[in-house]
């Protein structure tokens, strides 16, 4: 297993039903030529939690950062649920024990690349309720 050290949020950047599913988002990672979707779990609107990658594999989701991280992606650009961030708070708490992480260990994709506004919505909120 490799050392999975922190725990990178996103968002999937499109509110439109139609991309609310793991099979479209994996679709546009493929058609840039990826191996698989980038990241290793999705959330839909309904608050299922989808598996992309194996975490015990690279994700492809914050560039310089994919080596130890777990890349989560939220559907959605604007508009997140309450069932999104209740399903979001339980798998980082069971990612955070499994892999002995630090509430100071998970970040957006924003706090890397400060040109991004992903994932859209407020971590520390989020990190502030586990
Ligand atoms: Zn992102």
């Amino acid at each position: 297993m490799r050392k999975i050290h922190k725990i990178i949020l996103h968002c999937s950047d499109s509110d439109i039903h139609d991309h609310d599913n793991i099979q479209t988002v994996r679709q546009w990672h493929l058609n840039r030529g990826w191996k698989d979707i980038g990241y290793h779990y999705f959330i839909t609107k309904d608050g299922r939690v989808r598996w992309g990658r194996n975490p015990a594999s690279f994700g492809a989701h914050c560039a310089g950062h994919n080596r130890d991280s777990i890349g989560i992606c939220l559907s959605g650009r604007r508009k997140f649920t309450p069932d999104q961030f209740c399903s979001l708070r339980m798998l980082l708490i069971q990612l955070m024990k499994e892999f002995d992480i630090p509430k100071t260990a998970i970040f957006g994709h924003n706090h890397f690349n400060k040109k991004k506004s992903c994932p859209n919505f407020d971590v520390q909120e989020i990190i502030n309720t586990l």
